[in-house]
C-alpha cells in the first residue's frame, strides 16, 4: 500500500491506497495540531469519523494517524508493515530537486538547506519525513515538489531582468509552484481528450485558495504565474497578485511601514480579500456582488481580468493554444468564474457551451462550445493520486536497478 502525506505547519493530511492505485482505502485531516481545539476527521471503509484528540505536536498527530489506520474498528490494515511506500508534499524544492527523489540520509541533508525557501511549509515537511523514517521504517519515502514541474522553465522565463549575478549566485529565479496539481491536470486531459500530451500546447488554471495559471507545452511548464514567492501573478484569496514594486518603496519609505508589516500585508492581507474588505472566499465574494456591494463586484473583475489577460500571454508564448483547463476550489466549482473568463476570448478560439458549462464534473469535462478551436475542459485535481503515482514509478524504478 501506499501512504501519502502532506504537512503543513498546524495540519497534516493522509491518504492509504493499494500499491495499484485503484481506490482510496483511508484518509484522513488532522487541523490545528498543538491548539486546544485539534481536530481529526478520518474516512476508511465508507465510515466517517471526528474525533478531538489533544494533540500536543507533530508527533503525536503522526501518532494519531498510525493508530487511525490500524484501529480494529475504523481502520483498513493490521500492521504498518503493509505500507510499501510513502510519498510526502515538499512545496519547495529549489534549484536542487528538478524531480522526486527516494529520501536517504544524504537527501535528508539536501532536503534541510532548502528549507529557508518556504519557511512556512518546508520545515514541517521536513520533520514528517523524519517522523515517518521513524515511525514506520521499513517503507522508502519519496519526496515530491511542487516546484519540480517547472524546473523546465527556458531560461527567458524563470530569470528576473535584475542584475545577473543576484540570479547566479543567489538563486532568484521564477520556481512556481502547484507543480504537482498542474501535472496531475495536464496528464488527464491529454486522456480525456485520447491525445499525446506532446502534441498539446495548454494552459492550466489552477484556481484555488492560492492560484497559478501555466502554460504546459508537450506535457512540460513552460511558463507560470508564481516567481520567486508565492504571491505574485493573479490576486489569490489573501495574497495581492503583481503590482508595481515601488509601491513597496512608497510604503516603506513615505508611510513608514516595516518591511516585515509589507510582507504580511502581501501574504495575508490582499488579493480577493484585500480588494472586497469581506472575505478570501469566492463563494461569499460572488454572492455579496450579486447583492449589489461594489468592492466584491471589483475584486471578481480584478481576478477575472489577471487571469484573462494571463491566458492571452501564454496561447501568445506558446504560438497557439490547443487546450484550456480549469481545475481546483474556484475552477472546478464555479461555473460563473468560467464563464466570465472565456467571454472575452473569442479572439483566441475560446468559447463555453454555457449549459455545459453548468453542469460540468468529472463525468462531463468538456465545456467546449461547438464553434470554437480550443478545447475547453474541467478537470478535478488530485495533488495525492500524482505524489501516490510518482511513489510508484520511483519504486518501480528502484526496484528495477536493485
Ligand atoms: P482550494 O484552495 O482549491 O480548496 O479552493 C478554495 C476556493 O474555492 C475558495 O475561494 C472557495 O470559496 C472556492 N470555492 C469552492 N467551492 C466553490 C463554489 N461552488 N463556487 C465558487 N467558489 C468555490
Amino acid at each position: 500500500m501506499i501512504l501519502t502525506i502532506n504537512c503543513g505547519s498546524s495540519s497534516l493530511k493522509y491518504k492509504l491506497y493499494p500499491s495499484d492505485l485503484s481506490d482510496v482505502l483511508a484518509q484522513g485531516l488532522i487541523e490545528r495540531i498543538s491548539a486546544a481545539n485539534a481536530s481529526c476527521s478520518h474516512e476508511a471503509r465508507g465510515q466517517k469519523v471526528r474525533l478531538t484528540p489533544n494533540l500536543l505536536d507533530q508527533l503525536s498527530a503522526f501518532e494519531l494517524m498510525v493508530s487511525n489506520r490500524t484501529d480494529p474498528e475504523i481502520g483498513v490494515i493490521a500492521s504498518l508493515e503493509a505500507v510499501t511506500g510513502i510519498g510526502h508534499r515538499l512545496v519547495h524544492g529549489g534549484t536542487e530537486f528538478t524531480g522526486s527523489i527516494v529520501v536517504g540520509n544524504d537527501a535528508m541533508e539536501r532536503l534541510r538547506k532548502c528549507a529557508w525557501l518556504a519557511p512556512l511549509h518546508n520545515p514541517a515537511c521536513i520533520a514528517g519525513i523524519d517522523l515517518a523514517r521513524d515511525l514506520i521504517p521499513n517503507a522508502p519515502n519519496v519526496a515530491v515538489f511542487d516546484t519540480a514541474f517547472h524546473q523546465t522553465l527556458p531560461a527567458k522565463a524563470h530569470t528576473y531582468a535584475l542584475p545577473y549575478e543576484l540570479c547566479t549566485d543567489h538563486g532568484i529565479r521564477r520556481f512556481g509552484f502547484h507543480g504537482i496539481s498542474c501535472q496531475f491536470v495536464s496528464r488527464v486531459a491529454a486522456q480525456v481528450l485520447s491525445r499525446p500530451i506532446e502534441d498539446l500546447s495548454m494552459v492550466v488554471c489552477h484556481l484555488g485558495n492560492g492560484v497559478t495559471i501555466d502554460a504546459v507545452q508537450g506535457g512540460r511548464s513552460v511558463d507560470t504565474s508564481l516567481g520567486f514567492g508565492t504571491f505574485s501573478g493573479i490576486p489569490m484569496g489573501t495574497r495581492s497578485g503583481d503590482f508595481d514594486p515601488a509601491i513597496v518603496f512608497h510604503l516603506v519609505k513615505t508611510l513608514g511601514m516595516s518591511i516585515e508589516d509589507v510582507e504580511k500585508m502581501c501574504y495575508t492581507q490582499s488579493g480577493l480579500l484585500g480588494l472586497s474588505g469581506l472575505s478570501n472566499d469566492m463563494r461569499e465574494i460572488l454572492a455579496a456582488a450579486s447583492n449589489g456591494d461594489t468592492r466584491c463586484s471589483l475584486a471578481l473583475d480584478s481576478f477575472v481580468y489577471s487571469i484573462r489577460k494571463t491566458i492571452g500571454a501564454y496561447a501568445a508564448a506558446m504560438n497557439g493554444l490547443d487546450v484550456l483547463v480549469f481545475t481546483a476550489g474556484i475552477g472546478e466549482n464555479s461555473a460563473t468564474i468560467r464563464s466570465r473568463i472565456c467571454s472575452r476570448l473569442g479572439v483566441l478560439g475560446i468559447a463555453i457551451d454555457e449549459r455545459t458549462n453548468e453542469i460540468a464534473g468529472p463525468e462531463l469535462p468538456n465545456i467546449t462550445a461547438a464553434d470554437a478551436s480550443v478545447t475547453t475542459l474541467v478537470i478535478p485535481t488530485d495533488e495525492e493520486r500524482m505524489i501516490a503515482t510518482e511513489v510508484r514509478t520511483l519504486m518501480s524504478r528502484h526496484q528495477s536497478a536493485a
